[in-house]
């Protein structure tokens, strides 16, 4: 870690002689005994310091969480570890996940150097990202509720998986916006991020809003056989004006190498897309408003400096003043907004109509009925199995383009990641090389998105192999 260290990857790290004491005791990865490529037994993972560990501090990169040490590992965490994986450290990230760079935390900024200049690592997951992209672990866990997993792994050249809504288990991850938080995976590669989503993907009676047995036993447990010839969709409304032509090349060759494998593509329209953004920023900062108003210094969090006697009023105000950065302010202040009387109507309601609005489009365009909205299961006449776009509008942003960025602009990153985190649905970006002039100051990578019907995980990871 110390070579990296420069990068701010890392919040806290474990303990350097438990985890080569576990790293010798593990059955593997000696190359005779772990050869499966996704078995995570015996392998560093990294976890985002929004997921509770018991052995290191969890902070959520909030000032108001910075001493925070939780008795209890998330079940993730758990899952993981009972698979033979070791916590390698936390990982940075933005405050409570809010951001789309890792700059706004409470220990400073990640960087990422994939091409030797400092540019973004993408957010708010971007330190799971650098330490995955730097081979300072094997896998990362994430988190994702717009695309906190997917944008960092597209910025830094790994793949980052947000599995269906509801699959992975949300006990112990400290909530942001709980209808859309999701756990997401990172790894070098397809085996490594699915070796993680098949030890993690376990109902949780812990979690309430974990799918249930009898809806999992309906999902399909196995990609379709490699020789399937899949309907690939193509949403034209995701060919904005403001796309990097770089970005628009590698998604065509993409597209193009599906359709040498003998896929078939088709123009699909998903017209609601241009509302997800705006929904989504409403939503998310309603639901965050309500979340952290317990981190009052009295409940939970650090407390701030205050004789006896000073009135709660005073000291929450004081207490959330100094706790929390000025992103998560804004976010608590345009959520209690959104949901105060006057605007709610306006506001909260309609962007919980145009989720549905979204979520609907997406339905109408996949030829498998959506298993959590129909009775009936199964495949319609007409419609394609799985949709291919780019995860972002452009490459990796210099960090210090960013610096004097409005806030707003960070939001834009987010416009091809907020609709799958809307609908729920799974989605996954993988890395795709781009052609660059001989010293050219842009990043290597870009990275296409392939989004599935509700619960189609394995295929969507599926296609991804496909792609790399
Ligand atoms: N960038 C988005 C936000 O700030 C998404 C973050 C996330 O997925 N956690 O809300």
């Amino acid at each position: 870690l110390g070579r990296y260290r420069h990068l701010n990857a890392f919040v806290n790290v474990a303990n350097p002689e438990s985890v080569l004491a576990r790293v010798a005791t593990a059955a593997g990865p000696s190359p005779t005994d772990n050869v499966d490529p996704r078995s995570p037994n015996g392998r560093l993972v990294a976890i985002k310091d929004n997921i509770c560990t018991t052995d290191i501090p969890t902070t959520a990169a909030s000032g108001i969480l910075k001493d925070f040490q939780s008795p209890l590992d998330a079940t993730v965490v758990r899952n993981l570890r009972e698979a033979g994986a070791i916590a390698v450290g936390k990982t940075n990230m933005d405050e409570f996940g809010m951001g789309s760079h890792t700059t706004h935390s409470h220990f400073g900024a990640t960087k990422s150097q994939v091409d030797g200049t400092d540019r973004s690592a993408g957010g708010s997951s971007g330190g799971s990202a650098v330490a995955v992209a730097t081979g300072q672990c094997w896998a990362a866990l994430g988190t994702d509720t717009g695309g906190s997993v997917r944008l960092p792994a597209a910025y830094t050249g790994t793949v980052g998986f947000k599995p269906s809504y509801g699959l992975l288990s949300r006990w112990g991850v400290i909530a942001y916006a709980n209808s859309l938080d999701t756990v997401g995976i990172l790894g070098n590669d397809v085996d490594s991020v699915e070796g993680v989503f098949d030890i993690t993907n376990v109902h949780d009676h812990q979690d309430p809003t974990s799918l249930d047995p009898t809806t999992r036993s309906c999902l399909p447990i196995e990609a379709p056989p490699p020789s399937r010839t899949l309907k690939v969709g193509v949403p034209m409304d995701y060919n904005i004006s403001t796309l990097d032509p770089v970005v628009r090349k590698a998604w065509l060759r993409s597209l193009q190498l599906l359709q040498k494998r003998g896929h078939t593509l088709h123009k699909v329209r998903l017209p609601a897309t241009q509302h997800a953004l705006s929904a989504y920023y409403v939503l998310a900062p309603a639901e965050a408003s309500s979340n952290l108003a317990k981190y009052d210094g009295v409940r939970y969090g650090s407390r701030a400096e205050g004789k006896d006697g000073t009135p709660e009023s005073v000291l929450f105000a004081k207490t959330r003043g100094e706790g929390f950065g000025p992103e998560v302010q804004r976010r608590i202040l345009l959520g209690a907004f959104s949901l105060s009387a006057q605007a709610i109507d306006n506001y909260f309601i309609q962007a919980q109509k145009a989720r549905r609005v979204v979520q609907q489009d997406f339905d109408k365009v996949f030829a498998t009925l959506n298993r959590l909205n129909s009775s009936e299961y199964g495949n319609k006449t007409e419609g394609v199995d799985v949709l291919l776009c780019p995860t972002a509008p452009t490459l990796a942003p210099r960090l210090s383009e960013i610096q004097d960025q409005k806030p707003l602009h960070a939001y834009m990153n987010d416009v091809f990641t907020v609709p799958a985190s809307l609908a729920g649905l799974p989605a996954i970006s993988v890395p795709i090389r781009v052609d660059q002039a001989p010293n050219s100051e842009n990043a290597e990578a870009t990275g296409m998105q392939i989004i599935g019907q509700y619960g189609d995980d394995k295929l969507v990871l599926a296609v991804a192999r496909e792609l790399l």
